[in-house]
């Protein structure tokens, strides 16, 4: 099976650490990670800068990025002006991201799912030229409030649809759904809405986003995010561990017999060259940021 990997460790990865990695770094690694055949990258957030300072230069990497070729370029933003930054600085492909749960959507947005949910479809529509696909955090389990219903998810998800996305990522963003649980999830809405898109954005808490991999393979999805060196944690989702590996997903893959068009090698340059730019990289305060 050819399996599509969208490496988020210059979104997801950097935001969470206490360092700010300078632009050129990023679009090293950006450069390191295409020549190792990562075919989809996951490249900035745009949100205040100011909360945010990991990702205050947003613009300027998908601007450094846009000669890389046979990748597709992905940026995240929480709002209309943060759409409106993506849109301006050229990304390709928008995610937008809503919570599933109450207490992560108030503690993480500083909103409740259905203002949010009403205030992105109000921004959606008025960028009919760009394309969007939506991530929903805390998906199968919130550090708030456990359990996350699938009936609930599914709203989350027919929202999304009512607007016009066809791409849906579901994010364990706390890496602590089983296996089982989060394939029930998932196929209750592939059931409810087969015609779209889904793609699993896993944490790795308990060393059981391999065996969530194989089972959603065997159910029809083939797209995965991952980060080099599994960076990546979520400050409102106290206790969440970071995202799976690329390196281990890939390795994985590669041994069920998948296609990745990635190179290991390589790859294991791309993530060596990551690593050595966060250990580097000048420290700030931590924030407490957004996530997915
Ligand atoms: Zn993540």
């Amino acid at each position: 099976m050819k399996i599509e990997i969208t490496d988020v460790f210059l979104r997801d990865g950097l935001q969470d650490e206490p360092v700010v990695v300078a632009t050129p770094d990023k679009l090293k690694i950006a450069q390191a990670s295409a020549a190792a055949g990562i075919q989809r990258l996951e490249i900035a957030s745009f949100v205040n800068p100011k909360r945010v300072p990991q990702m205050a230069d947003a613009a300027a990497v998908v601007e450094g990025t846009s000669s890389l070729a046979g990748v597709r370029r992905t940026a995240l933003a929480l709002n209309g002006q943060g759409i409106s930054r993506a849109v301006a600085a050229g990304v390709p492909e928008v995610q937008i991201v809503a919570s599933a749960s109450q207490a992560h959507s108030n503690a993480n947005a500083g909103s409740t799912i259905q203002n949010i949910l009403a205030s992105l479809a109000t921004d959606v529509a008025r960028h009919p030229d760009t394309q969007f696909m939506a991530g929903i955090s805390t998906a199968f389990t919130c550090p708030f409030e456990g359990e996350i219903a699938r009936e609930q998810l599914l709203l989350l998800v027919r929202s999304f649809k009512a607007i016009g996305i066809r791409d849906i990522g579901l994010a364990d963003t706390l890496g602590t759904t089983s296996p089982e649980r989060v394939m029930n999830s998932v196929a209750f809405i592939q059931d409810a809405e087969p015609e779209l898109t889904y793609y699993l954005h896993l944490h790795n808490a308990q060393g059981q986003a391999l065996d969530t991999v194989k089972l959603a393979i065997e159910a029809g999805i083939t797209r995965f995010d991952a980060a080099l060196g599994g960076l990546g944690g979520c400050p409102f989702a106290p206790g969440a561990a970071g995202n799976l590996s690329t390196g281990d997903l890939v390795e994985f893959l590669h041994r069920e017999g998948h296609e990745t068009g990635i190179d290991p090698e390589a790859l294991s340059q791309a993530t060596s060259m990551a690593l050595d730019v966060v250990n580097s990289s000048p420290a700030i305060q931590t924030n407490a940021l957004p996530i997915h």
